[in-house]
């Protein structure tokens, strides 16, 4: 694909898939313009705030095998939980989840606007076609974006499909197959911290994962201790991930229900629970897919048509990153 002076492909979705896909592409000379409906990157890689608390309520942390994945997840901390098995190398970022996605983006938001342009809070709601070739998007605010030569869209399948509802593609038979699965997580402060690992892997049914984000490495420094009379408690910050049966059962129940029910399951497991501090329920629509597609991307060359995500090959921020990679060196060969 030659380069040229305005952006010619869209890129919806930046989480890690749609970021990595981007880079690569920019790398190359070749103009993206970035969408996202939220106002950072990330995606569920994203990092919850709340006073001096950092919740990962997406992504716990990162792993994987792929050289370049590594070399991306290397910047950020090795975290080693009591509650892991001892070869394991689990990464976190000091400042959350959401780092990962901060260093790629700050690598490609230095391109200059004519190459890049970055277009976060923007809510893309139909991809169409041009009359005489190329692509224009929509947003929920009315805007008009475009015209572009390609598309690439990194939202989960059934929000990517909702995009080309319209559209006749190869690739939208492929993205309806396709069926994600949600998963409820709990965010808890305690005012002093549980006797409990670090990290602990499917304790029971419904849980399928509780982590220790004080854990973490600099997180306790971003906590305000309590004063007792013993001096200072360090208090307990936890994300609880509910298991995908009791998120299927308890997908449409409201975040007081979930936040009660998830708390009784802890209070069985390792109560009696501390004064709770701050609880908050969250619950992930899209949190993975239940069968992957089994390619890396879809790419509709004909048409200048694309999707990529974890959901290609997977369930883990490794995924996206090689799914992104993939297509956008896909777009680069074959343009
Ligand atoms: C609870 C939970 C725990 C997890 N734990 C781990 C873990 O410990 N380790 C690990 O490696 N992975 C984990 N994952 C998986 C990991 O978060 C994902 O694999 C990865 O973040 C997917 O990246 P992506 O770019 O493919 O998709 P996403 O991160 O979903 O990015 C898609 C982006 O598209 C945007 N978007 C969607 N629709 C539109 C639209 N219409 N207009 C504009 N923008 C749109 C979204 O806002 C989003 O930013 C977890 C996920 C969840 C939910």
């Amino acid at each position: 694909m030659q380069p040229k002076t305005h952006p010619t492909v869209a890129i919806v979705g930046a989480g890690i898939s749609g970021l990595r896909c981007a880079s690569i592409l920019l790398e190359q000379g070749v103009s993206c313009a970035l969408f996202d409906k939220s106002r950072g990157f990330g995606g569920r890689t994203s990092t919850r705030r709340k006073d001096n608390w950092l919740f990962d309520h997406g992504t716990g942390y990162f792993s994987g095998t792929d050289t370049d994945f590594l070399k991306h997840i290397k910047t950020l901390r090795l975290w080693q939980p009591k509650g892991a098995q001892p070869q394991e190398r689990l990464y976190v970022g000091t400042a959350g989840s959401s780092e990962l996605a901060k260093n790629i983006a700050a690598a490609i938001t230095a391109y200059s606007p004519k190459t890049l342009s970055t277009h976060l809070g923007t809510t893309i709601t139909k991809v169409s076609p041009v009359t005489t070739k190329g692509w224009q998007l929509f947003s929920s605010e009315g805007e008009a974006f475009g015209p572009f030569d390609l598309v690439v869209m990194t939202a989960p399948p059934p929000q990517a499909l909702h995009l080309i509802t319209d559209v006749e593609s190869c690739i939208t038979q492929d993205l309806s197959s396709l069926q994600t699965y949600c998963t409820w997580a709990l965010m808890l402060v305690t005012d002093e911290q549980m006797a409990m690992p670090d990290l602990v892997r499917a304790p029971n049914a419904e849980i399928s994962r509780i982590i220790a984000e004080h854990s973490k490495p600099q997180r306790q420094m971003l906590q305000a201790g309590s004063e007792t009379s013993g001096g200072l408690v360090r208090q307990g910050q936890y994300v609880l991930q509910a298991g995908r049966a009791f998120s299927k059962t308890h997908s449409d129940a409201t975040q007081e229900e979930i936040t009660q029910l998830m708390l009784s399951k802890l209070d069985t497991l390792y109560g009696p629970i501390p004064k709770i501090l701050h609880s908050q329920a969250h619950r992930w629509l899209h949190a993975g897919i239940k069968a992957p597609l089994g390619k890396s991307y879809l790419f509709d060359r004909t048409q200048g048509l694309a999707a990529a995500g974890d959901w290609c090959i997977g369930t883990t921020a490794e995924d996206a990153f090689i799914s992104g990679s993939n297509l956008a060196r896909a777009i680069i060969d074959g343009g």
